[in-house]
């Protein structure tokens, strides 16, 4: 067996409220549907403890950290779109804690590994918003780097929301190539992750944003990603990938305006699998945002299938690129701007 799963009871308890999008027990409803579809059986499952706060702040600031903390005792909000709910710094540090921990077992014999309560790529050094507390992808490269002495960190984001927490933390290291496909920012929360960023100083090069337009779908999506993904990958020489897998794109998901559909998370998930194997045999996903109920657990299924290279997977119908010209267009423009650091 070379796939592992963490999951802890109390992942369910991420849990921003009943009117907000952030459901709850979906942790429990992925690993329900694993079993359910007899895929749970080809995972190991591992159960994660907390981050400790030593953990965090090698990404945070202390000054953040004690902010959750208190926010945590009396319950209160972080920001407009995020309130903080009594525990929740416990339950935040058990996420990023999931996430070391899968990167953990990257070194015990696992080549993938799932956090599915992980992703919270809104979260920088000092504030975040967006449903993040702690920036569980950060926390775990921090580990990896200190305890296992990697070198190079490659970051593949398709969220549909720019990762902007993960970018501030990175944009002047180099040793973290930060690459996220996000609708554009023009139209969505939270702004930023427009292609003229790049990385700064000697960074440069190694942030890479493509932001795609409203009602792009899935088809225009893969040709942008078999485009940039696998030539900036084998270039940089990643010792481990990480994988924000958010599904949040989906035409459905009550967020965004992306089109893509059940089998775009497949093929995705399946390049990235196979750029894995090529290049450090080492993956970390985390399965990021999705908000429509019923579609993200299914979506999250698929990149389960891509990753295991699943002959069936589910299918729908594909929804039509509202405008796949500019998408092309977009592609041909970031290419050029990256040619002076990487041969695509
Ligand atoms: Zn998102």
């Amino acid at each position: 067996m070379k796939q592992a799963i963490v999951y802890h009871e109390d992942y369910n308890k991420y849990d921003l409220g009943t009117d907000h999008p952030l459901i709850g027990d979906k942790p429990k409803n992925i690993m329900a549907y694993l079993k359910e579809k007899n895929l749970l059986a080809e995972f190991q499952v591992f159960t994660p403890k907390k981050a400790t706060e030593a953990d965090l702040l090698k990404v945070h600031a202390a000054a953040y950290v004690d902010h959750i903390k208190k926010l945590s005792q009396t319950g209160g909000w972080l920001s407009e779109d995020t309130p903080a709910p009594k525990g929740i710094f416990e339950i935040a540090s058990l996420a990023a804690g999931g996430s070391m921990c899968a990167g953990e077992k990257l070194f015990e014999g696992f080549q993938v590994a799932i956090n599915p309560l992980g992703g919270f790529h809104h979260a920088s050094k000092g504030h975040s918003s967006g449903f993040c507390f702690f920036n569980d992808i950060a926390v775990a490269i921090e580990h990896l780097r200190a305890v296992h002495h990697l070198k190079r960190f490659m970051i593949i984001d398709v969220d549909v929301h720019h990762g902007n927490g993960t970018q501030d933390i990175y944009i002047d290291d180099r040793s973290v190539m930060n690459l996220s496909f996000h609708q554009d920012g023009r139209t969505l929360y939270p702004g930023t992750g427009g292609m003229e960023t790049l990385g700064r100083d000697d960074a440069a090069g190694y942030t890479i944003n493509l932001p795609f337009p409203p009602g792009t779908g899935g088809v225009s999506y893969l040709n942008a990603f078999k485009a940039i993904v696998p030539p900036v990958t084998r270039q940089f020489k990643p010792d481990v990938i990480l994988y924000q897998s958010g599904v949040d794109t989906h035409h459905v998901d009550p967020l965004a305006d992306l089109n893509l559909t059940y089998q775009t998370y497949y093929h995705l998930a399946k390049q990235v699998e196979e750029l894995s194997q090529e290049t450090c045999q080492k993956l970390l996903v985390l399965l990021g945002g999705g908000y429509n109920s019923v579609a993200c657990i299914k979506s999250y299924y698929n990149v389960f299938c891509g990753l295991l290279g699943k002959q069936e997977y589910l299918e729908e119908e594909d929804i039509p690129d509202s405008d796949p010209a500019a998408v092309r267009h977009m592609v041909s423009q970031l290419k050029a701007s990256l040619s002076e650091y990487w041969t695509l």
